[in-house]
């Protein structure tokens, strides 16, 4: 095992990290920016390394500042959390190259999903089925652009290769429209992400958000640890995350499960990742793979039993899976609310003093937040500061938890997101599970 792991991220996942170093007994390296001085992780921490100002190009994306961190503190590996660096296949080469452990996959692996051309095409090669679409990035003839959309059926989606965070998608539902939505498609993902490149999908008129947890040794082994349910989306943002996912059989999650764990041996994965798909009328179409921990860990984390960091420390330090398959076994059900500084019911965000700051506690509650009472949410970051996930033995009991676990909350001082939670866990459609992605922003635009 390392004596000592850096941890190249803020906010919570940054808390979640060193938590787990600790319980290794591994000694975690903080880093920060100017603006994060104060967080709760860099007060705990044994050591901590500023690494630049409050803009992230200048901090926590600046990977001369963190590798030169890690060599100051002599710290063997870098985890990168999610968001930032975690996904960059040039900074795992580059941490690789300067003789640490990057705590995820090969950069290689990195490389392929991060283009989401290429990680379809890998998942085609490897059986997992795909949402309809152009056969890899589209041409700039718009007469083959056309062609291509109609032979897909409208309405299409337009995405950047090289998207993100919920950015570089575009829908179109008329021929009319298509040329121009391509152009400007393009014109954004250049702009956002280097890369100009875009693809065309079906867009699918009523699906749900499934996700297949995978983890991975370096000895091709690979487990999945089932499915969660993220649904609930603002702007392709996620909002709400539960698992198991309400209503799909059993056996449809182990077929997509196993395929997922099959086209992992097959690229020789390792590390933590996520296979996200739409889910519609009985089948999944693969989007994207996340070869990082994701914000929304906890869910699995709490039915399967497996700490899913730890276990990422674990195969990066060369350990072989402490578990097979058929010792995952699920029980109960998790949901998770993310705590986000901002407007509940404009989204404007809402950075400042929080004057008081209440977590709630009791049985199948946990909290992951780095805030506290008169901690300073930087305006320079995401908005989210937190995460409610409980737990019950069914999902009528886990949100009923969830319910007084947001009427214990309290935070003062700032805005929140914590009364849109509210009002969502007595939603009668979220109740009986099983709302589609669009439902949020139809609930949201009924509201208003
Ligand atoms: P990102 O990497 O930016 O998160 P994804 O490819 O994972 O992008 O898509 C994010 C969200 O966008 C999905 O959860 C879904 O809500 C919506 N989406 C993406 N592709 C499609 C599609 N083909 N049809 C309908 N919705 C889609």
């Amino acid at each position: 095992m390392f004596k000592k792991i850096l941890v190249a991220n803020r906010g919570e996942i940054a808390l979640r990290i060193q938590r787990a170093c600790h319980e290794l007994g591994v000694k975690a390296v903080m880093v920060y920016s100017e603006a994060d001085r104060d967080a709760k992780y860099v007060k705990l921490a044994e050591e901590a390394v500023c690494i630049g100002p409050a803009p992230s190009p200048l901090s926590y994306l600046n990977m001369p500042a963190i590798i030169s961190a890690a060599e100051v503190t002599d710290a063997e590996a870098i985890h990168p959390g999610y968001g930032f660096l975690s996904e960059n296949a040039d900074f795992a080469e580059r941490v690789e190259k300067s003789g640490f452990q990057f705590i995820g996959p090969t950069p290689d692996s990195i490389r392929m999903m991060g283009d989401k051309v290429s990680a379809k095409q890998a998942m085609i090669r490897a059986g997992v089925p795909c949402v309809p679409g152009s056969d890899g990035e589209l041409p700039d003839d718009p007469v083959q652009i056309r062609r291509i959309a109609k032979s897909i059926g409208y309405p299409v989606i337009i995405k950047a290769a090289g998207g993100g965070g919920g950015r570089g998608m575009r829908v179109v539902h008329t021929e009319a429209a298509l040329v121009n939505a391509v152009q400007m498609t393009k014109a954004e993902a250049q702009a956002a992400f280097g890369n100009p490149a875009v693809y065309m999908e079906k867009f699918l008129q009523n699906p749900r958000h499934i996700e297949i947890q995978i983890l991975a040794d370096k000895y091709r082994n690979a487990v999945y640890l089932g499915e969660r349910d993220c649904s609930m989306q603002r702007r392709h943002q996620k909002v709400i995350e539960e698992a198991p996912a309400p209503g799909i059989p059993r056996k449809l999650i182990e077929k997509i499960g196993e395929r997922c764990v099959a086209a992992c041996k097959k690229i020789g994965y390792r590390g933590a990742g996520t296979f996200e798909f739409l889910y519609e009328n009985g089948e999944f179409y693969f989007i994207e793979m996340n070869t990082r921990v994701q914000v929304e860990h906890p869910v699995t984390e709490w039915i399967t039993g497996v700490d899913i960091v730890r276990t990422q420390i674990m195969v990066a330090a060369g350990e072989k899976l402490p578990f097979t398959q058929r010792q995952v076994q699920i029980h109960g059900h998790a949901i998770e609310c993310r705590v986000n500084a901002e407007d509940p019911y404009k989204f404007i965000p809402s950075p400042g003093r929080i004057t008081m700051w209440h977590a709630p506690g009791g049985p199948g509650v946990r909290v992951d937040s780095h805030a506290y009472t008169n901690y300073y949410v930087p305006p320079n970051y995401d908005s989210m500061i937190g995460k409610i996930i409980v737990h019950g033995d069914t999902r009528e009991q886990a949100l009923a938890r969830m319910r007084t676990a947001l009427s214990e909350t309290v935070i003062e001082g700032i805005n929140t997101n914590v009364a849109l939670h509210r009002e969502l866990m007595v939603d009668a459609k979220f109740v009986a599970g099983g709302t589609n992605i669009h439902y949020l922003e139809e609930w949201l635009s009924q509201r208003q």
